[in-house]
């Protein structure tokens, strides 16, 4: 058996995880909140952005901001939309017998106006373009959502619908470039913290199809993306566990998000996959939280 599905089935065994019969859709246990609960209360303690505005959107957004964001041009593969029955009393009568038959029912549903978030800061931008230019100083956000990707996997550590707690910079670009450097010293300062061993190195997004494979390569030889590699499942093939994004104007140019002084914005985010951080402290340090090391326990549990 190999060391995923080892790593998942010991996670259900021990009640942590909670199979729901699909690859990547789980039910936690009160354990496994409990450590994300205290990891999100540390890193509230180390970042500095106790003046970020703190919003949380749910787990859906609105499908013309999803429309308007270009995530169909790059991830359509990922995407997941909410689609309801919007019809008839005979429709209904009609859908029951196609339920009842077994046949495919879910074609006569309809788009509803709610698409699932693929990422936490994805609602934000059109949210702050509405107010207007952004004020002196740019803007700095704090984020949380869990977010659907449509790429069940085996490997518990690649979920369907997971959380990202986000930290967002809107700003000039050298204030976006410096909030992402601060924070790509601060991420392994505090996965540290917690006993695990990190490795920072280039990254990039999964853009589909064969221009994708472009993007992904310029996206790299930029340094637009950096992540931050944990072992989870594996030793030597590491998980991402953060990432630190640099959107140069992209989301600035798509919503007409303005600088103080008129600039198109440009944008950075660093996100924490909290599930993996959470898998990767159970890979370390054992699944009952009670054994693991003594700094870590502190570390988190104080
Ligand atoms: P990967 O390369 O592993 O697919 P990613 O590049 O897609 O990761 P991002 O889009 O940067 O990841 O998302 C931000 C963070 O969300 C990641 O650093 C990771 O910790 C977490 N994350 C991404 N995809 C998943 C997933 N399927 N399940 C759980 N966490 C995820
Ligand atoms: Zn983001
Ligand atoms: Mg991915």
């Amino acid at each position: 058996m190999d060391m995923q599905t080892n790593l998942l089935d010991r996670l259900f065994d021990a009640g942590l995880l909670i199979d729901t019969g699909v690859d990547g859709l789980y039910g936690r246990s009160g354990a496994f909140e409990d450590v994300i609960a205290r990891f999100e209360a540390l890193i509230a303690r180390h970042a500095p952005e106790a003046t970020a505005e703190v919003i949380r959107f749910p787990p859906g957004m609105n499908r013309a901001h999803f429309e308007g964001s270009g995530y169909m041009k790059s991830f359509p593969q990922l995407a997941g939309t909410v689609h309801s029955f919007c019809g008839c009393e005979l429709d209904h009568v009609n859908l029951l017998q196609c339920m009842a038959e077994g046949d495919d029912w879910t074609g006569k549903q309809e788009a509803t106006d709610v698409v699932l978030t693929p990422a936490a800061c994805y609602p934000l931008y059109p949210t702050i373009a509405k107010r207007g230019p952004l004020p002196e100083g740019g803007g700095l956000f704090d984020l949380q959502s869990y977010c659907f990707r449509h790429e069940p996997s085996k490997d518990p550590a690649r979920m369907q619908l997971f959380r990202m707690r986000e930290f967002v910079r809107i700003g000039t670009p050298d204030d976006v470039m410096a909030f992402r450097s601060d924070w790509m010293e601060r991420g392994s300062t505090l996965v540290s913290a917690v006993g695990l061993d990190v490795e920072l190195d280039t990254a990039n997004d999964p853009f589909f199809g064969r221009a994708g494979k472009m993007l992904g390569n310029n996206q790299r030889e930029q340094k637009l993306k950096f992540e931050l590699l944990i072992p989870v499942t594996s030793a030597t093939t590491k998980t991402a566990c953060l990432s630190f994004n640099y959107h140069q104007d992209h989301f600035g140019q798509t919503w007409g998000l303005k600088t103080v002084n008129g600039e198109t914005a440009h944008t950075a985010c660093v996100g924490f996959g909290l599930e993996r951080i959470a898998l990767a402290l159970f890979a370390r340090h054992g699944l009952d939280t009670a054994d693991w090391p003594e700094p870590v326990r502190k570390a988190l549990w104080g």
